[in-house]
């Protein structure tokens, strides 16, 4: 079969592709196990790619960025997923540093933007409770202005980066009584902070490496002046305006997981013999994998089409909805019969399928369940 190229790759992202692909072979891959046992990929990693340019390459030069545009963005997210490395948590990193792009004010914008750029805060974003996920305005998170500071009591469950977290921009109520009115985003510098307190990384049935965490805030004392954008109560349209760029990067992550996972069992049914043959020369393993190279192509082009839409600033809510969803159930399937063609060694967590197959199951999950994301579809009609 010819490489699929996408339409909106050029020679410069070319570059900056086997950029990426090298760091992620030598700097990263090596590591997976170790950071799978450990449950996080730690603070080395995010400095060395912020050190190489690598993080918030579609934020602007003036704010630390690499001043690029969202491929370069999706670039990162495609060599990571082709090759099952799921713990680096960049897209919860890039979307709390477009949080602040998009609605900090500038003297925000200036003191956090550089250093998560480099590398030296790693963000989280502090949403889902124990009490409310897909129902956001459940938040009891309270965020309490007292002269020039905010007391917060509360806690937040299942943050990606959790554990690392240097930088947090937490979703809180300022104003109880106002439902999403009243909600707004702190941000949150973790670092020796009286009264915050990191519960251990969960155990998960995948995503190993990735640092998922309770976060803990006890009269925890936040300067007035880190409420996103300066006013109170804009957290909920805040939080909204960005959703298509997030859902988007879960969608291409899951695009790209199925051409790594398609690619790993190509060469495996060429290579495993049965009954005096390769694998893939049965009729069944032939019609399955020509089945996952369709629905790989269509899911490619469908996310590629997504991904030209955000570049013109054109993608909205329902379309950024569907390809979520959609990618992610696809992504599930189609990993499915990947493992089904490995047999038994598919089931084994040094097979790049098995871990990718564990792995993709919560992208149905975050990022707004895919139930969510039909409901948002629904009310465009
Ligand atoms: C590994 C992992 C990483 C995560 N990372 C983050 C993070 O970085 N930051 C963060 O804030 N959160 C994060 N989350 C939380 C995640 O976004 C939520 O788990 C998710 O939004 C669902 O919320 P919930 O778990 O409370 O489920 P619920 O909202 O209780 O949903 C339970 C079920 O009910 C369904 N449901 C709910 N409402 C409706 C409805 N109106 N119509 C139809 N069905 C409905 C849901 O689709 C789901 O099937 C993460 C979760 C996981 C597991």
């Amino acid at each position: 079969m010819k490489d699929f190229v996408s339409s909106w790759m050029d020679d410069e992202l070319a570059m900056h592709r086997a950029a990426v692909a090298r760091f992620v072979e030598t700097e990263m891959l090596p590591h997976d196990a170790r950071w799978r046992a450990e449950h996080n990929v730690g603070h080395g990693i995010w400095r060395k790619a912020g050190a190489l340019g690598l993080l918030c390459t579609d934020i602007p030069v003036a704010y630390g960025g690499a001043g690029g545009d969202f491929r370069h963005e999706v670039v990162l997210y495609e060599e990571l997923a082709r090759r099952g490395i799921t713990g680096f948590g960049q897209g919860v990193h890039s979307i709390a540093a477009h949080y602040l792009l998009n609605h900090g004010t500038a003297a925000q914008k200036a003191r956090y933007l550089p250093l998560m750029a480099r590398g030296e805060l790693v963000g989280a974003i502090g949403m889902t409770e124990p009490v409310a996920g897909s129902d956001l305005q459940g938040i009891r998170t309270r965020a309490q202005r007292v002269g020039e500071e905010y007391v917060v009591n509360g806690s937040k469950i299942f943050i990606t980066n959790g554990y690392l977290a240097e930088l947090v921009m937490l979703v809180v109520k300022t104003d109880p009584g106002l439902g999403a009115k009243g909600t707004s985003i702190l941000i949150v510098e973790t670092r020796d902070l009286p009264g915050y307190r990191v519960g251990r990384p969960l155990e998960k049935i995948g995503m190993h490496a990735q640092d998922t965490s309770e976060l803990f805030f006890d009269q925890v004392r936040v300067p007035a002046d880190r409420l996103l954008g300066g006013s109170e109560g804009r957290g909920f349209a805040q939080l909204m305006s960005d959703l298509p760029y997030e859902r988007l990067i879960v969608a291409v992550q899951a695009a790209a997981t199925m051409e790594g996972a398609l690619a790993a069992t190509t060469e495996y049914v060429k290579s495993r013999k049965a009954f005096g043959k390769a694998l893939l020369e049965f009729q069944n393993t032939r019609f399955k994998l020509a089945e996952v190279a369709t629905l790989t192509r269509v899911a490619r082009t469908f996310i590629d089409s997504c991904i030209q839409q955000q570049l013109k600033g054109e993608l909205d809510d329902a379309t950024a909805s569907m390809a979520k969803w959609w990618a992610t159930d696809v992504a599930q399937q189609m990993l499915d019969e990947c493992v089904q063609l490995h047999g038994g060694y598919g089931y084994m967590s040094e097979y790049l399928v098995a871990r990718m197959y564990a792995d993709a199951r919560v992208t149905r999950i975050y990022g707004g369940t895919n139930e969510i994301m039909k409901e948002l579809i629904a009310r465009s009609f």
